[in-house]
């Protein structure tokens, strides 16, 4: 009597990671599976013989759908609703702290303008605790910020801060300095800066 021996082929997973991320198919943040394949010889569909590796993927456990793992250097809804609050107030201190900080008008579009980008509750006290933060600190938040905005909210940003820094008179050297690092932190152009900070001097002129 003969032994029938059914070969096969299989890939078979497992995961190697797991966590959050925003899923285009889904529209929202989902969780996720890292897998990592590698191919089987099966025998009687029962994996016997490992074979090569095959590549890594993301799979959404919502919709199934499978990504690149790039796809986790993005941010998620949430990460990126966050960025808002987080990077206008490392903003605003980085304009104040280059002019009169303790300027009320100016204050008070800093705090108005964090609070429009969703910084609930956003006060004085609270501008103080940040204002008391070294300079350096808010950098991330500002770059992570730039790197999630269109190249006209980095212009409207850039204009905000230039009427804040305004409201203590025409802008100072070190106001225009401070200007033109947080626009290049915000991954703008030293021109596409300049243009906003001329723009909004004149408006500011003018009005
Ligand atoms: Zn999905």
């Amino acid at each position: 009597m003969t032994m029938l021996l059914i070969w096969g082929l299989r890939i078979v997973y497992r995961t190697i990671g797991q966590g959050m991320f925003f899923c285009r198919k889904c529209g929202g943040d989902r969780k996720y599976r890292l897998r990592a394949g590698r191919r089987f010889c099966t025998l009687f569909f029962i994996p016997v013989v490992p074979l090569n590796k095959t590549g890594t993927h993301v799979r959404c456990q919502t919709c199934k759908t499978r990504y690149v793992t790039e796809v986790l250097k993005l941010p998620t809804a949430a990460q990126m609703q966050a960025a808002m609050p987080a990077g206008a107030r490392a903003l605003v201190c980085a304009m104040l702290r280059a002019g009169d900080p303790e300027c009320a008008v100016a204050r008070r579009r800093a705090i108005e303008m964090a609070a429009g980008a969703g910084a609930q509750d956003y006060d004085d006290a609270a501008l103080d605790a940040d204002l008391a933060q070294p300079p350096a600190a808010g950098r991330p938040a500002i770059k992570t910020l730039g790197g999630q905005l269109k190249p006209e909210a980095r212009e409207w940003y850039l204009a905000e801060l230039i009427r804040i820094a305004l409201a203590d008179g025409p802008l100072t050297g070190p106001e225009r300095v401070a200007a033109e690092a947080i626009a290049a932190d915000l991954s703008m152009t030293l021109a596409q800066a300049v243009g906003v900070i001329m723009l909004t001097e004149q408006a500011a002129n003018q009005g």
